[in-house]
């Protein structure tokens, strides 16, 4: 019998699509994978569709989807409610499981796995810098004795990352009695019962937060299990078709095209998209901008489970649109509708530049493109991925405005026409072309990402089986 890895991923396509990626590496060491997932929720979700396509193009992957429970209020309860059917599923269905991969969220799975005497694991899907932010957040908060939100602008500083404001933490930080930042806390209390941590990173890109944990007690303040960098897994689209997009993007000048491209939730109010229009048009640089129908409510997990992020099928992006902005950029820009292959899109020669929300997955497949970024953060830990690519790696820049009421026309003309032309952009065209080379060196046999999962296959004890001329991709 096959020994089989089971990886438990979260919600959410930013955490689906870089499990997915983990996955595909097993069976090429000779392990059997599967993937559980809980059932997408309602309609027209992004999610539904990403786990459609993953399920279509991954056939070495088997999935299994757990029905989600009719009764929770929000993403905790819903998570600790699968403990049930995860326990069920893996007692009758694999009895071939060696260990457990959880998604970080999925942490209350730690019971199951302990029960059934399953080495357990988690991914990270953001990056280090993030989780170590995560682990040794208690300690400040306990210094200052206050919630974050209630202590100015005074930069806070942390072993692991350049000073940050705390308004550059997630939302839900701000407030230390905010129900999901303290189960977020919670989740990071219980990293230690596992046997250790994969991180969708590369060694050489977050050096600093890998010593901060790699230092482990002292540092971060608390113990943490091993980790291991095993990025950056890049999803690819794995759609038969071509998409439309990249067909344009074939007739159009090498490096000449920005990005833009919100990640699986991100959407503006309609006036905010009209500031965005009017900026293109008047920066007179090629674009390709994924539009998305502007939607009530703050893009979140929890927004997820209502239903209302990521929408999908018809959307009138003319009427969305200044009147006649459509006709007048016809040729040198194409607004697409909801969804585009992304890390297609970034890897393409014509791509030169990338409009981002910072989501973890967004900046490692424009990283690993060689992509410069504008960030434009919006929600969950991008201002700090922010913080992290602006200010410690140089392979972006920010998009003035993005912390107020509405980014500025004239922002987006100028900010676009500096990334895209401008000698003074070149140290950050170079710095994320090399920033490229060390992500595909990682990768590589015997790159340290590569080193790492072998590593994590043998030291762990994942398997017995001989680990030899192993190929990353
Ligand atoms: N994505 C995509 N096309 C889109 C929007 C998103 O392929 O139009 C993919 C993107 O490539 C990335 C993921 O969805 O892999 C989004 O993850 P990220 O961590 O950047 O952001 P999140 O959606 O979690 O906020």
């Amino acid at each position: 019998m096959t020994e089989t890895v089971v990886v438990n991923a979260g919600l959410g396509v930013g955490h689906l699509a870089p499990m997915v990626e983990l996955a595909n590496l097993f069976p090429r060491h000779g392990l059997a994978v599967t993937v559980v997932l809980i059932e997408p929720p309602a309609k027209p979700p992004s999610f539904a569709a990403a786990v459609s396509r993953s399920m279509a193009s991954n056939p070495r992957i088997t999935f299994h989807v757990m029905p989600s429970p009719s009764c929770h209020s929000n993403v905790p309860e819903l998570i600790r409610a699968m403990n049930a059917p995860l326990r069920e599923y893996l007692r009758s269905s694999v009895p071939s499981a060696r260990a457990v991969v959880f998604d970080m969220f999925c942490a209350c799975a730690l019971d199951v796995a302990a029960e059934l005497g399953l080495p357990a694991y988690f991914f990270q899907c953001g990056g280090a810098s993030h989780l170590a932010v995560g682990l040794h957040l208690p300690h400040v908060q306990a210094e200052i004795n206050a919630s974050f939100g209630e202590i100015g602008d005074e930069p806070l500083l942390f072993p692991s990352v350049p000073p940050f404001k705390p308004s550059d933490l997630p939302k839900a930080a701000l407030d230390r009695n905010d129900e999901m930042y303290r189960w977020i806390l919670g989740v990071f209390e219980r990293l230690p019962e596992s046997r250790g941590i994969l991180v969708n990173t590369f060694q050489w890109l977050e050096t600093k937060a890998l010593r901060a944990l790699g230092d482990g007690a002292c540092v971060v303040g608390r113990p943490t299990t091993p980790v291991c960098c095993v990025g950056p897994l890049v999803s690819r689209s794995g759609e038969d078709k071509k998409h439309g997009c990249l067909s344009w993007l074939d007739a159009q000048p090498e490096k000449s095209v920005v990005f833009l491209c919100f990640g699986s939730m991100g959407s503006f109010p309609k006036e905010q998209l009209a500031e965005i229009a009017i900026g293109l048009e008047r920066s007179g640089q090629r674009f390709l901008w994924v539009v998305r129908r502007p939607h009530a409510g703050e893009a979140s997990l929890s927004g997820l489970l209502a239903g209302c992020h990521g929408t999908h099928g018809e959307l009138d992006i003319d009427e969305l649109m200044p009147e006649g902005f459509l006709e007048r950029t016809k040729g040198r820009g194409l607004a697409a509708g909801s969804w585009a292959p992304q890390a297609d899109v970034l890897r393409h020669r014509a791509t030169g530049a990338f409009v981002t929300h910072c989501g973890w997955n967004s900046v490692l497949e424009g990283i690993a493109a060689g992509v410069p970024l504008l960030c434009w953060p919006l929600y969950a830990e991008q201002r700090l991925n922010k913080v992290f690519i602006v200010e410690e790696v140089g392979v972006g820049a920010v998009m003035v405005g993005y912390d107020g009421e509405v980014v500025r026309a004239e922002e987006v003309e100028a900010k676009v026409r500096w990334m895209l032309e401008s000698n003074e952009a070149s140290p950050i065209r170079e710095r994320v072309a090399l920033a490229k080379e060390r992500a595909e060196e990682a990768t590589r046999k015997s790159g340290s990402s590569h080193q790492s999962f072998v590593k994590f296959l043998i030291d762990f004890g994942v398997t017995k089986w001989p680990v030899m001329n192993l190929v990353y991709w």
